[in-house]
Formats: C-alpha cells, sequence, structure tokens
C-alpha cells in the first residue's frame, strides 16, 4: 500500500468513528451539537481522504461539483425554515437518492466486465433502491409542501401492484447477475425504482410524511451501502450501514411512540391532511359548548399559579413562538412559579422538533421533560399551557378504544387544576380526531395564534398583580 492510500484508509477509519460518535451525541439533546459537530468533521475527512485517491486523475468536474453542491446546499439551508425541516430533508434525501443511482448506473455502463458476480448485484441493488428514495423523496417533498394532494390516494389491489414491483425488480437483478450484457434489464431494474418510489408513497397521507421519509433515508443508506460493495469502498460501507439501520430505528421509534404499527403507517392511509383553518366534521354540527376565554381570564389563572407546565405542539412551530413561550416562562419565574416543559416524543413534525426550537429560544434542558418522567406531575400542578399541541394532549387516546389515536401514550393534562390551550380554532390536528380536553370544565380556550397570545399573555403580567 502507498503511504497515500495508507492516508486515504486512516481517513476513513477516523471517519467511520466520528460518524458512530455523531450518532451517539445525536440521541441526547444536550449531545445533540456535538454529536453534529463530530458528524460533520467525519465527513469532511472522508471527502478529503477519497480526494486523494489514487484513482483520480482529475479535478476540474469534482471542483465544478463542489461549487455547486455547496452552494445550493447554502441556499437551501438559509432560506427553509425550521417548521419546514421535514421538507428539507427529503428534499436532500431525494438528491443523496439520485446522486448513488447515478454512480450505479455510470459503473455498471463502465466497467460491469470486471465485477464480481456480487458486484453486479450490489450494483442492481444500489440502482433500484438510489431512483426508489429519489422519487419517493420528491412525492414526500411534494405532499409536504402541497403541490402534490397530501390525502392518501388509494385504489383497489395497489399494495399487490407495489409488492409485484419490488419482487419484479429482485427477480431483475437475478436475471443481470446470470447475464450482465442485458442492458435493458439494468435500465428495467433502475425504472423500476423509479416507479415503485411514486406508488409506495401515494397511499400514504401528507401527515406521515416524516416516517416515510426517515424510512426512505434508511433505503438511502442501504442504497449507499450497497454502493460500498459495489466499488470495494469501506467507507461507503460503513456510513452507509449506519445511516439505513439509523434510518430504521428511527422510523420504528416513531411508530412506536405514536402507538402505530409500521404497516398501518405504509399501507394504513391515515392522516389525511386537513387544511388549515377547514371546519372539523364533528364540531360543525355538534356545536359542544368549550370556555372560550380572554388573555384577561388566562393572566388571572396564571398570577394564582404556583406550578406551570407547557405543552409545546406542531402549532408553536407553525406560529414560531418559542421565542415568546421562553418570555412568557421567565416572567413567570420572576413571579416565583415553578415552570416545566412537557415534551412528547411526536410533538410537533419530527422527532426532537420541540427540543430544537426550544433549543433555539435558549430554554435550558433541565426544564425540559419527557412523557414518562413528568405524567405524574400534572396531579400536582396548578396551570397548564398548550401551545398549539392537539393529539398530544387528547384524553382519547386512553379512554376511547374506537380512536384512531388510542393506545398513543398522551400527557395526563386534564388532571391539573386549570389547562389553557392556545390554538387558532376548535380544529382537529394531525390525526383529525376531536379533543375532549378541549370540552372539559377546567380547560379555557384562548382562540387566536400562539405567538400572538402568548406576547399579550406576557403584558398582561407585567400589569400589576
Ligand atoms: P397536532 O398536529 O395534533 O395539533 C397541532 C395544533 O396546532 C392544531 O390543532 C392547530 O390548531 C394548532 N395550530 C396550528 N397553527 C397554530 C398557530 N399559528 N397558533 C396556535 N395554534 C396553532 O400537533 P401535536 O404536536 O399535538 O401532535 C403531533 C402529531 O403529529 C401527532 O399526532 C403525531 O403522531 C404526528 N406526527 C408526529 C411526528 C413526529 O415525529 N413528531 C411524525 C409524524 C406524525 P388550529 O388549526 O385550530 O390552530
Amino acid at each position: 500500500m502507498t503511504p497515500t492510500m495508507l492516508v486515504v484508509s486512516l481517513s476513513y477509519l477516523v471517519a467511520a468513528v466520528l460518524f458512530i460518535l455523531c450518532l451517539r451525541g445525536l440521541s441526547s439533546p444536550e449531545g445533540a451539537r456535538r454529536g453534529l459537530f463530530l458528524g460533520e468533521l467525519g465527513m469532511l475527512i472522508a471527502v478529503i481522504g477519497t480526494l486523494l485517491h489514487k484513482d483520480i486523475i482529475r479535478y476540474d468536474w469534482i471542483i465544478a461539483g463542489v461549487v455547486v453542491g455547496s452552494g445550493i446546499g447554502v441556499a437551501i439551508s438559509a432560506t427553509i425554515p425550521m417548521t419546514k425541516m421535514p421538507e428539507r430533508i427529503a428534499l436532500s434525501h431525494s438528491f443523496g437518492g439520485l446522486a448513488t443511482a447515478l454512480v450505479g448506473v455510470a459503473e455498471y455502463l463502465r466497467e460491469s466486465d470486471g465485477l464480481t458476480y456480487f458486484q453486479i448485484a450490489a450494483l442492481g441493488l444500489e440502482t433500484f433502491l438510489g431512483f426508489l428514495t429519489f422519487t419517493g423523496s420528491i412525492m414526500a417533498f411534494g405532499k409536504l409542501q402541497g403541490f402534490i394532494s397530501g390525502a392518501p390516494v388509494t385504489w383497489k389491489g395497489q399494495n399487490f401492484l407495489n409488492i409485484g414491483l419490488f419482487i419484479a425488480a429482485v427477480l431483475g437483478i437475478g436475471v443481470l447477475v446470470y447475464d450482465r450484457e442485458l442492458h435493458q434489464v439494468f435500465f428495467a431494474i433502475a425504472g423500476t425504482g423509479l416507479a415503485l418510489g411514486v406508488m409506495a408513497v401515494l397511499p400514504i397521507g401528507g401527515a406521515d410524511m416524516p416516517v416515510v421519509i426517515s424510512l426512505l433515508n434508511s433505503y438511502a443508506g442501504l442504497a449507499a451501502c450497497a454502493t460500498g460493495f459495489a466499488l470495494g469502498s469501506q467507507i461507503l460501507i460503513i456510513s452507509g450501514a449506519l445511516d439505513g439501520s439509523s434510518g430504521l430505528l428511527l422510523s420504528l421509534l416513531m411508530s412506536k411512540a405514536m402507538n402505530r404499527s409500521f404497516a398501518n403507517i405504509l399501507f394504513g392511509a391515515f392522516g389525511t391532511a386537513l387544511a388549515p383553518g377547514a371546519a372539523s366534521p364533528q364540531l360543525g354540527k355538534g356545536g359542544r359548548s368549550y370556555n372560550e376565554a380572554t388573555v384577561e381570564d388566562a393572566g388571572a389563572v396564571l398570577k394564582a399559579s404556583q406550578t406551570v407546565i407547557f405543552i409545546p405542539g406542531y402549532g408553536m412551530a407553525v406560529s414560531q413562538a418559542q421565542h415568546a413561550v421562553r418570555d412568557l416562562a421567565a416572567s413567570l419565574e420572576r413571579r416565583g412559579v415553578e415552570v416545566k416543559y412537557a415534551i412528547h416524543p411526536v410533538a410537533g413534525r419530527m422527532p426532537g422538533h420541540m427540543n430544537v426550537l426550544l433549543a433555539e429560544a435558549n430554554v435550558s434542558y433541565d426544564k425540559l421533560f419527557d412523557l414518562d418522567d413528568i405524567n405524574d406531575d400534572f396531579a400536582r400542578t396548578d396551570a397548564v399551557i398548550v401551545v398549539g399541541a392537539n393529539d398530544v394532549v387528547n384524553p382519547a387516546a386512553k379512554k376511547d378504544p374506537s380512536s384512531p389515536i388510542y393506545g398513543m401514550p398522551v400527557f395526563n393534562v386534564e388532571q391539573s387544576r386549570s389547562v389553557i390551550v392556545l390554538k387558532r380554532s376548535m380544529n382537529p390536528g394531525f390525526s383529525g380526531v376531536e379533543n375532549e380536553l378541549f370540552f372539559q370544565p377546567n380547560t379555557m380556550m384562548v382562540l387566536g395564534d400562539a405567538k400572538k397570545t402568548l406576547l399579550a399573555m406576557i403584558s398582561e403580567l407585567k400589569e400589576g398583580h
């Protein structure tokens, strides 16, 4: 081994260790920033190591790629807001999938003769999964962004068709291993990947997209891993395997936190997107009574409270109310109130969504409590402020076996003395299920944009005692 190739191998080893430390760091809010930094450092070292590789004969196209890719990456990061993070991740995965698939096509056309049977199979798998990730991620992005309908699109026999396409691709890879000269089979595998990406995401509701995006992430990882086998690159094998397994674990954790099976998410056509402001089907006719309260009413409750728990949800992200939440918490603390934040594992639209927003507003981590750690505290709490959360505080998940969210662990909010709910209307949340909490006698509905309401509450607290 030449000294340069030794440096390349060492850089891959260091990068692989840094990737593992990155994942470890990302498993807790405290370690997340450090974990991300280590992951970025690992990627930089891996890229520099690769650029030293003996097989690279000219750098002009690589430099052009770096400039264009960095430009797109910086533009995306600078312009897409935090609330659009799932969309942004979907877009990045689509680029990753396309890159992997194109490498597969290029390698097949360049030197399929010199490859082993195993490498040919890996190349076919890489191309199939890469194209599947590409179109699947574009579909997920489109559903979240709204240029493709977020409603599940279903028809009879759909699942059989999708499974048939998958089996056809696997058989195609088998045929290619048998005769690698069958170019039409290779391109049919690529086409099947493109088609399956679209077909597999069509029946999934827009609101389930984060789970799908995480699953597509794991496909992209598997595709990269297969590329590693096809090209004989250890770093691609390791990072692809890490990506593939962590994406799959994340999807499983998300479905567990929603108490839904993977099959239900992938085939259940659940989570039809409701347009903001659309009338609630249950409430339009029912006309049940609830306590609509003013900011002054809520202020009076808070002035009489000693313990307050904030429960942020997706609406906090929509309203970008995290700084106002922190300011209200600070003014309560100045009055001697004990303030905590209850963070549900699937509050918002992606894992850690609330943690990221509250960290951005400099809320200290030791005030954030997970579901299991805080659920017994509600019975001893004077007031709970629900900031744009809905499903994660819905008692139906505990009480109503017929409810689609039955079994999802939720906060025991109804046990606290007073509940102040900040949202814009009586519309249901992501699951489309009516929330019994809003009609309970100890619940006050302060309707309006969460940020505006919180700012008004801060002013209210400032006025007198
Ligand atoms: P929900 O989507 O259940 O409810 C959010 C609420 O926020 C809505 O009822 C909405 O009511 C309100 N809202 C929206 N905009 C504003 C605003 N500007 N000001 C005030 N309120 C606003 O959110 P939760 O966080 O409670 O639950 C998350 C849901 O997402 C769960 O069902 C979970 O299973 C699902 N999910 C979560 C994932 C994750 O990883 N976190 C992944 C996939 C799904 P209104 O329109 O009346 O204002």
